[in-house]
Formats: C-alpha cells, sequence, structure tokens
C-alpha cells in the first residue's frame, strides 16, 4: 500500500537522515540498526552483498576498495574538477568516456548518483519500515552552494531511487526552517553550516512563517573530510618520522587510520588533548609495529587554519550581498557535524561578532527542515512561504569570449530571464548556445554547465535573425532553457545536456538496474528467511526425536525423519519456496506430534 506521506531526506556527505511530520510535528525516523543518522557509505562485499549505512562502514576496514564513501563530493562533477579529491579515498575515482567521474567497485564503474541512489533507498526503506506502507514522494536537500548539474544530479539519483523528487530545497534553508517552526519572530539569521564535504553560508530573513533567504554564499569543496585529511597526513608523516615506515600504500593501514583520524578530531571538540592508537599497524623485519601518538587542541588547530580561514570569505560576501554589517544578524544558527570544533566556532564569533546558537541537533535540523517543507506540501503543515536564491550568476557566452548575465546570483527563485540573440556570420541555419555560471565577465573563467544548438534558422545576413533565448530557473534552482526564433515564430524546445550529468538512456538504464538490484535483494532476503526457517525447524524436529523419540510410535517417528530429509534435500537448492515449504510441513508434522 502507498501512502501520501513525503519524507525529508537528508543526503549528507558523511551522515544522511530521514524525516517525516507526524500529528504536526516533525519526527526523525531511526533506522534498522536503531541510528538516527545513517552512514553514508555503500559497500560491495565479496558474497555479492551490498551494504549501505552503518554495516558498510563497519566492514570498510577489511574491504577498502570496495566501500564508497563521500560519493557526494562526486556527484554532477566532471573528473578533472575531483581529481586531486580522488586521492583522499582508497577506492578508484575515474573517468569515463565523456569527462566524467565514476566510481570503481567490484569491477564495475558507478555513476555518484547510483551510489546516491543506494543511499536513497536506504533512507526510504528505513521510513517504509517505520510506516509499514510504500513511501514514494520525498523532499531532498543539497548544499545551497550546489550548482545546477549537482542539483539535477542529486534529481536523478531520486529517480533512480524510484522517488518523486518533490522538491530540492537548500541545506541552511531547512535548517532555518526547522529553527523557525513554530516561532512567529521577525529575525535576519545567518546559517553557518559546516558539513562533511560542504561548506554554506545563508543569510534569511524569518516573520510570519515567510523564509526569504537574502543570500547565500560557500565552498562544495569545503568540510569535515578535509580536516580529517589533513590529521591523516600528519599521522603518516609521524608514524614515518618515528619508524622509517610509509603507510601511504597500504589501503588497509590507511582505513584505521583514518577512523582514528576522525575519532580523534570529534574528540579535541570536548577534551584539550588525545590519544592516537592503531595496534599492529604494520609488519616491519622488527616485528609488528603499532601506531602511538598524542595530538592536542593547539596541533589540529594549527593543521586546519587554513581550511577555517576557507569559511571567512564567503560569510563577508554574503553579508555583503545582503545589504546587512554583523551587527545587522540576530542570531547565528551552526549547522553541520564539523562546527562542533571549537575554532570553527570562534571564527564563527570573529566574523558575527555574536555567540553562534545550535538550537536543534546539527546532525538531523536539515532532515527535519525538509520533513516540514515536505509536510507543507502534503497539507499536514500550515502553509510557510520559502522564498530561495540561486547560487550562482547564469549566463550565455558571447561573441569574443564574454559572458552575458541572465539571471545574477542570489535573485529568487523561481525566476525567468530571456534575452535576445542574434547570428555571428552570415547564412547561419544554426546557433550554439553555451550556457555559463560564474560571476566572471570572461566565459572562459566560468564553468560551462552545458550547451545546445538552435536549428533551424532562416538563413539571413548575420545579426538578422532574432532568436529569444529564455532562461527559467525552477524553485529546485534547477535550469530549464527555451528558445523561439521570432521571425518564424517557431518554437524550440531544449534540452540541456550538461556536461557532467546523465543523458536518459543512461538514465532509464540505471532505474532498471536499480528495479532489478532491488528484486535481487529481496529475492535473497527471502531466500535467507527460508534457510533460517527450515534450520530452526530441523533443529526442533532433532531435539524432539533426541529428548522424546523413545515415546514416539515407529509411525510417527518415521514420519519426523521423512520430514527432516526432505527439508535437507531442499536446503540444498536456491529455491526460497521450495525450502519454505519443506520447513512449513516438517514444522506442522512435529506440532501434530505434540498434540
Ligand atoms: P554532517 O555532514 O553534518 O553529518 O557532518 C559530518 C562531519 O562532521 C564529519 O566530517 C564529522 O567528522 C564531523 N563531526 C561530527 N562530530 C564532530 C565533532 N564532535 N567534532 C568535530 N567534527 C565532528
Amino acid at each position: 500500500m502507498s501512502s501520501g506521506k513525503v519524507i525529508g531526506i537528508d543526503l549528507g556527505t558523511t551522515n544522511s537522515c530521514v524525516a517525516i511530520i507526524e500529528n504536526g510535528q516533525p519526527l526523525v525516523i531511526p533506522n534498522s540498526e536503531g541510528g538516527r543518522t545513517t552512514p553514508s557509505v555503500v559497500a560491495f562485499a565479496a558474497d555479492g552483498e551490498l551494504y549501505v549505512g552503518e554495516v558498510a562502514k563497519r566492514q570498510a576496514l577489511t574491504n577498502p576498495r570496495n566501500t564508497i564513501y563521500a560519493s557526494k563530493r562526486f556527484i554532477g562533477r566532471r573528473y578533472d574538477e575531483v581529481c586531486h579529491e580522488a586521492e583522499l579515498v582508497p577506492f578508484s575515482v575515474k573517468e569515463d568516456r565523456l569527462g566524467r567521474a565514476v566510481l570503481e567497485a567490484e569491477g564495475r564503474d558507478f555513476a555518484p548518483q547510483e551510489i546516491a541512489s543506494m543511499i536513497l533507498q536506504k533512507m526510504r526503506q528505513t521510513a517504509e519500515d517505520y510506516y509499514g506502507c510504500e513511501i514514494t514522494k520525498a523532499v531532498l536537500t543539497v548544499p545551497a552552494y550546489f550548482n545546477d548539474t549537482q542539483r539535477q544530479a542529486t534529481k536523478d539519483a531520486g529517480r533512480i531511487a524510484g522517488i518523486e523528487v518533490l522538491r530540492i530545497i537548500n541545506e541552511p534553508t531547512a535548517a532555518a526552517l526547522a529553527y523557525g517552526l513554530g516561532k512567529k519572530q521577525d529575525a535576519r539569521i545567518a546559517v553557518f553550516d559546516l558539513g562533511g564535504g560542504t561548506f554554506d553560508i545563508s543569510i534569511l530573513h524569518v516573520g510570519e512563517g515567510v523564509f526569504e533567504v537574502l543570500a547565500t554564499n560557500g565552498d562544495s569543496h569545503l568540510g569535515g573530510e578535509d580536516f580529517d585529511a589533513r590529521i591523516i597526513h600528519w599521522i603518516i608523516q609521524e608514524f614515518q618520522r618515528q619508524t622509517g615506515v610509509d603507510l601511504r600504500e597500504d589501503r588497509m593501514a590507511f582505513q584505521r587510520i583514518k577512523e582514528a583520524a576522525e575519532k580523534a578530531k570529534c574528540d579535541l571538540s570536548t577534551s584539550q588533548q588525545t590519544p592516537v592508537t592503531i595496534p599492529f599497524i604494520t609488519v616491519t623485519a622488527d616485528g609488528p609495529q603499532h601506531l602511538q601518538m598524542s595530538l592536542n587542541q593547539a596541533r589540529l588547530e594549527q593543521l586546519v587554519d587554513d581550511l577555517i580561514e576557507r569559511t571567512r570569505r564567503p560569510c563577508e560576501q554574503a553579508l555583503e550581498d545582503a545589504g546587512l554589517r554583523p551587527q545587522d544578524i540576530d542570531e547565528v544558527l551552526l549547522v553541520g557535524g564539523q562546527t562542533r570544533m571549537l575554532a570553527v566556532q570562534e571564527m564563527v564569533r570573529k566574523v558575527f561578532g555574536a555567540e553562534p546558537k545550535r538550537g536543534v541537533n546539527p546532525d538531523e535540523v536539515v532532515a527535519i527542515g525538509a520533513a516540514i517543507q515536505g509536510g507543507v506540501m502534503a497539507g499536514e503543515v500550515d502553509r510557510m512561504v520559502l522564498l530561495d536564491v540561486i547560487p550562482h550568476t547564469l549566463g550565455v557566452e558571447t561573441d569574443g569570449g564574454l559572458c552575458t548575465p541572465l539571471i545574477k546570483r542570489n535573485t529568487t527563485i523561481p525566476t525567468s530571464r530571456s534575452e535576445i540573440f542574434s547570428t555571428a556570420a552570415d547564412g547561419l541555419s544554426a546557433v550554439d548556445v553555451k550556457v555559463l555560471q560564474g560571476e566572471s565577465k570572461l566565459a572562459s573563467d566560468n564553468k560551462l554547465i552545458g550547451h545546445f544548438q538552435l536549428t533551424g534558422i532562416r538563413k539571413a545576413p548575420r545579426g538578422v535573425p532574432q532568436i529569444e533565448v529564455a532562461f527559467d530557473m525552477d524553485t529546485n534552482g534547477i535550469l530549464n532553457v527555451s528558445a523561439k526564433d521570432l521571425n518564424t515564430g517557431k518554437e524550440q524546445a531544449i534540452r540541456i545536456e550538461t556536461t557532467s550529468g546523465l543523458s536518459e538512456d543512461e538514465l532509464l538504464r540505471m532505474e532498471d538496474d536499480a528495479q532489478q538490484a532491488s528484486s535481487d535483494g529481496l529475492a535473497r532476503k527471502r531466500l535467507m528467511e527460508s534457510r533460517n526457517r527450515a534450520e530452526r525447524a530441523i533443529f526442533d524436529a532433532r531435539k524432539l526425536l533426541d529428548f522424546s523419540g523413545n515415546s514416539l510410535s515407529d509411525e510417527y517417528r518415521e514420519k519426523i525423519v521423512r520430514a527432516v530429509g526432505s527439508t535437507e534435500t531442499a536446503l540444498r537448492s536456491d529455491d526460497a519456496f521450495a525450502i519454505r515449504e519443506a520447513a512449513d510441513e516438517l514444522a506442522e508434522v512435529r506440532k501434530n506430534i505434540g498434540q
């Protein structure tokens, strides 16, 4: 049975979280392992099983090459944009023939969208297990600073997972929604969101159910994982200094160091100093080697000083874009696990001159905000109006390699703008339109997010054809482009070919694969259940024979022995149905005898 419920999913770099509105209040749904957040980790185990979440994270140590984490860093990105980040992870990140980043596991290449879809499926399953019915609708969140391609890629991940993505909202805006629920204040708030892989800063005006984003900025290459990388580097260097052994190429050791580094970082948010110990990290001619060192807050701050400093400029820019000074901000909200670090909070204090707040749990607040938006869409929460903005300027390349902006950054969405273009040479019947994103006047300094060809233009001298190109930015922050030849009135629907997105054919194939994997997974689960049932029935029957066999008539004993034999035969097959039938029959025989 499918329900009209809408879930909110925070698809995080490190952890994901799912929430829903119940009786008008947001509720974080715990997963099957009991966690309120789920590690965004997908593992392909040697036994062919696919693990997502806690179990995947737990087995990472022994299966580092086939355990994919931080996939959000690669979603909607070209390989050349992320190749330096690929060095931070033990699995293989490659370039496909179109230059897109793909992730390799178990000898197969996966688009980051496919990996994200597996995490989304786990979150959806979490909600379905809780409610006992099918849930197909969701609101997803993305970093505010995600560009068009990354947003589209996240939406595609939802589609592959069989989820109808009703809306995509920005993580800091979601946090503000969660924070502002039920409050009727009129305030300007800044949301400082430093998660596992991205940094966002949003300045909002909140009043009477209206959440208006005034400006947003950030860095989609900055997060807790970068902090971990610095500590990992330091540990490896220290160990080499102490023992002369270089652990860089040892993937298993790397994985253990990564875990120890993150743990040390988290410990140092509450203590001054922490030991970093990993027994039996490697073996040399001198025997087993143990890693033993100590890290203190001051050293950690030195290691990540420039990373924290990188949050300053986006904050200043966002304030400037919002036309506000630090003292105009009434409250600063901290979101994202990395904001627990004291030095990060100190930076927030320095920039805004105010004590930051963490009114709501920073790990759950984004999913809660997404659930609230879902509740608004499902009619379960009083109307709240969300006015978000676009994070980057969008334009097209024009003559001389220049960029003509059509929609400026921090424009409220949805929005649309159109501009008339013409041909640059005589007699052209087609023009190539390049869609750019970025703040530079030079096209080459901006990011090419897509291009399309307008064909069928009536041939005319240069500058005569009048082609109206319209940019339409929807509430999800996703760009749609249309073009009209004003001379002929002919309109062309254009599908932007993004340089790092998926084609319709690829999406269809991935949807099929996901469905197949999900039914394969279901079949495997059924087989395992049947096997367990059969083994239990055999155990019970044997126990009966051992303890009460003498008091049974020959006929009954024979019946039981025969049923045990058929169940054992069924168990040798992979036929879940036959195994279950044999197990049920054995249980029935045993029950009759008991009576
Ligand atoms: P999020 O994406 O919000 O789940 O943030 C995850 C990031 O927060 C990871 O890089 C974590 O290592 C980091 N994190 C979680 N708890 C702490 C803590 N107590 N101190 C410092 N960083 C933390």
